[in-house]
């Protein structure tokens, strides 16, 4: 039996024996009536946090956005403007289209998660009856595939200024909010002064089993509100998964940074390497999110590199890559693409479970590194 130590996403995070206890002993209701106790509490409490009126808790991150998007694109024929790179366009099956009747327009992301304001100002349709109506702009923080970056302040206050000239409201799809209020050392009220939504999870880096919170004004939750109902996402004593949220942000929010110092000692590890067929940057990497790049002129695929970490070669556990038990080590995480390895560090991953995911980087690195010289 090897070790596992899994860095593929953050979701892996397993409820704590807080939440265990506040999810068996929270008082519950019928949250469709809007009488559990225990959402109704969360959901104030999120909605404080983050300096809006009113909050939704839903069951996922992806229908958060969703009905985000339905909402502010309640006209037929709307269009939402989101980064070519983010989670909204990748990884939601384009589900503002095929549920929402919302056409998504891409923006080319700049490596910081941001994109050109010039580019957003020429997007945006006018009156031409040719053309749908620009009815959203949708920002991710931290942005996922740009290596969790946390969205620099200023560009959300200067994208404010261009929505605002033109009445767009700004939906930020803030899964890891609280990560990037860490890095920037920033309350998540004035990261998200300018949105007009905010979505934010609680079970990536959190910890919390299920749920997302929706969050913006009075009129804006009561629509959403419907069509949570609509999409399916009404839940009944659904106050079993918002107590463990409730301690998540009591609990896991101030802890993050041991997440993010983890990341970094990680990723400076890889680089003090200096093998030719792998490199982080670890400057530019702000949170729990570590991207492990090989050089286009590679034959190393993250497939294959992904692969040899769940091995567990004889010449390891005789050597000193185990576990003091004498137990070899896998380490898991999961391929952007071809040439791009994500590791994502996490509340279930403590010092010694990152010792031990660094002997294996290590051992794997330099040996396929050899490999190919
Ligand atoms: C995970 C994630 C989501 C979706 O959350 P689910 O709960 O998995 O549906 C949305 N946006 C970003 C940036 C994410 O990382």
């Amino acid at each position: 039996m090897a070790y596992i130590v899994d860095l593929r996403s953050d979701t892996v995070t397993k409820p704590t024996k807080a939440m265990k206890h506040a999810m068996v002993n929270s008082a519950l209701g019928d949250d469709v009536f809007g009488e559990d106790p225990t959402v109704n509490a969360l959901e104030s409490k999120i909605a404080n946090m983050l300096g809006k009126q009113a909050a939704l808790f839903v069951p996922s991150g992806t229908m958060s956005n969703l009905i985000a998007i339905m909402v502010h694109c309640n006209k037929r024929g709307s269009e939402a403007i989101v980064g070519e790179l983010s989670h909204i366009f990748r990884y939601e099956q384009g589900g503002a289209s095929h549920l929402g009747n919302v056409m998504l327009t891409t923006l080319p992301n700049n490596p910081d998660g941001t994109f050109s304001l010039a580019a957003l100002e020429a997007r945006v349709r006018g009156s031409d009856i040719h053309e749908p109506i620009t009815s959203l702009v949708c920002i991710e923080n931290t942005h996922n595939v740009c290596g969790g970056k946390a969205v620099p302040l200023k560009w959300i206050d200067e994208l404010a200024t261009v929505c605002k000239k033109h009445s767009l409201p700004i939906h930020m799809d803030g899964a890891r909010l609280f990560n990037a209020c860490e890095y920037l050392k920033e309350s998540p009220a004035r990261v998200v002064r300018d949105c007009a939504s905010v979505s934010v999870c609680f079970s990536k880096g959190l910890s919390a089993p299920v749920g997302s919170a929706l969050v913006g004004s009075y009129h804006f939750i009561e629509q959403a509100r419907r069509v949570r109902k609509m999409l399916g996402g009404g839940m009944r004593q659904a106050g079993v998964l918002a107590a463990a949220a409730l301690v998540a942000l009591d609990e896991i929010v101030p802890a993050l940074s041991l997440d993010h110092k983890r990341a970094q000692r990680l990723a400076k590890i890889i680089q003090g390497l200096f093998l030719k067929s792998f490199s982080v940057d670890p400057d530019s990497q702000h949170t729990n999110i570590v991207l492990v790049r090989i050089p286009p002129e590679s034959p190393l695929t993250s497939d294959v590199v992904l692969q040899r970490l769940e091995q567990v070669c004889l010449a390891e556990t005789q050597g000193n890559c185990k576990t003091p038990d004498d137990e070899g080590v896998i380490v898991k995480g999961i391929s952007f693409n071809s040439k791009t390895i994500r590791f994502t560090l996490h509340h279930d991953i403590d010092d010694e479970a990152l010792w031990l995911a660094i002997m294996k980087i290590t051992y794997v690195f330099k040996e396929l590194d050899a490999a190919r010289k």
